[in-house]
């Protein structure tokens, strides 16, 4: 059997996994694994081979040493990388820019190529670029692969890839729409056309990757037409801790009147805003708990989330003309039958119509919509590990 090596790494954690490029979405994986709180003074390392759950804490310096030391966990429990068949370690690239669409196989120049992309992504790309040099010098005979966050959406429509900007301006510093959750996105949606009986070609489509990150999608015959995130993964929907479309006015409001720095303000509006900045909490269960206890601000971060989601897929309905399935997925899309609901609440004028119980039945690859719905409704859990497998093994050959 042979596996792939995926590895996802952050700025302070290394998500990885050994999955079967062959395996079926719906397996759990042979191997994943986490290293976390990289550079503090407690580390994580935790490993699950086959269900059985390794770990220990410790402090880890940096990526190399957090990589190291999963490495050498992997190989004490004999499934490290030499131990295994493995043809390719697959990389998550978070931005691919205007210079990668399809997956590559990674040498000294694609590194240099990424890194040059840094000021599109400066909170994502130079971890990336960690994960990929520590993997390289440590597993130098294994082929490594990039697959990019942004990679589905490289040729979305004019009218969908601009903002109304200066357009010379926009040019010069590569600004424009690029869209990320783009592995997710063309997993789902390349499912969705068997599930409902037709053709890719045929089939119009509304993906809502829905869990800390967020993000909606347009696709037309596997094509995507449009989608919420922009230049960066901050636009668009209500996200964890995002706060998704503002007026960029506030921008400027908080700079001058709260006397905010720039730094401030990314951080306020990626890390501190969302369903946290609105409730004080990013976990979706917490936000249906806080709910169910009587809790305001919950109730409000909950109206401003679904008011968000409804607004968009008017918008992407508008945008496809007919609409044949629209698909939840990811950590609330998969699990929060209420959000689907409201999502999709009072459509049927519209030819979209749950089934109660089905909406709140079953697991797996599922149509949760009405027989008689025009609109399919779907859940389909994504699965972007085994994509990335997927991808780096047929580049690896
Ligand atoms: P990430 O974007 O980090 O990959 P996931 O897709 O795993 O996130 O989604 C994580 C989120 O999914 C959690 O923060 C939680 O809010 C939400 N979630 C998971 N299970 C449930 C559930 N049963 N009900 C509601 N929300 C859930």
């Amino acid at each position: 059997m042979s596996y792939v090596l995926v590895l996802n790494s952050g700025s302070s954690s290394i998500k990885f996994q050994i999955v079967d490029p062959q395996a079926s979405a719906s397996d759990t994986p042979f191997v994943s694994g986490l290293v976390e709180q990289i550079g503090e003074p407690k580390g994580n390392i935790r490993i699950k081979i086959e269900g059985r759950e390794v770990g220990s804490t410790m402090p880890i310096r940096d990526h190399r040493g957090g990589l190291q030391l999963a490495i050498a966990m992997l190989d004490a429990n004999g499934v490290g990388p030499t131990q295994m068949h493995i043809i390719a370690v697959g990389h998550r690239v978070v931005h691919g820019g205007q210079t990668f669409g399809e997956p590559v196989l990674i040498d000294d120049s694609v590194v240099d190529q990424i890194r040059e992309l840094i000021p599109l992504a400066p909170l994502h790309n130079p971890a990336n670029i960690d994960g990929i040099d520590v993997a390289r010098a440590l597993l130098p005979d294994i082929p490594h692969v990039a697959v990019f966050d942004t990679g589905f959406f490289g040729d979305l429509p004019d009218g969908a890839a601009h903002y109304a900007i200066d357009d010379d301006l926009a040019r010069e510093h590569q600004i424009r729409r690029y869209g990320f959750h783009g592995t997710s996105h063309e997993f789902v949606s390349s499912q969705v056309p068997e599930l409902i009986g037709q053709s890719q070609e045929e089939t119009n489509q509304i993906v809502l990757h829905i869990g800390n990150g967020a993000s909606i999608s347009a696709v037309r015959g596997g094509k995507p037409v449009d989608t919420s995130m922009g230049l960066t993964p901050l636009e668009g929907l209500v996200m964890g801790t995002r706060s998704g479309d503002i007026d960029p006015g506030v921008i400027f409001h908080l700079y001058r009147t709260a006397g905010m720095s720039i730094d401030d303000i990314d951080d306020l509006l990626n890390r501190r805003s969302g369903l946290k900045g609105l409730a004080g909490v990013n976990d979706f269960r917490e936000i249906n708990a806080r709910i169910a206890d009587g809790d305001k601000k919950a109730k409000l971060a909950y109206d401003v989330y679904v008011h968000r989601l409804r607004r968009y897929i008017g918008a992407y309905m508008i945008g496809l003309g007919r609409v044949d399935a629209i698909t939840f997925t990811a950590g609330v899309g998969e699990n929060a039958a209420q959000v689907r609901a409201d999502a999709l609440a009072n459509l049927e004028g519209f030819g979209i119509k749950l089934d109660p119980a089905k909406n709140e039945e079953g697991s797996g690859a599922r149509i949760i919509s009405a027989d008689d719905s025009a609109t399919k409704v779907l859940v389909v859990p994504t699965n972007e590990e085994l994509a990335i497998a997927q991808k780096s093994a047929a580049i690896a050959g």
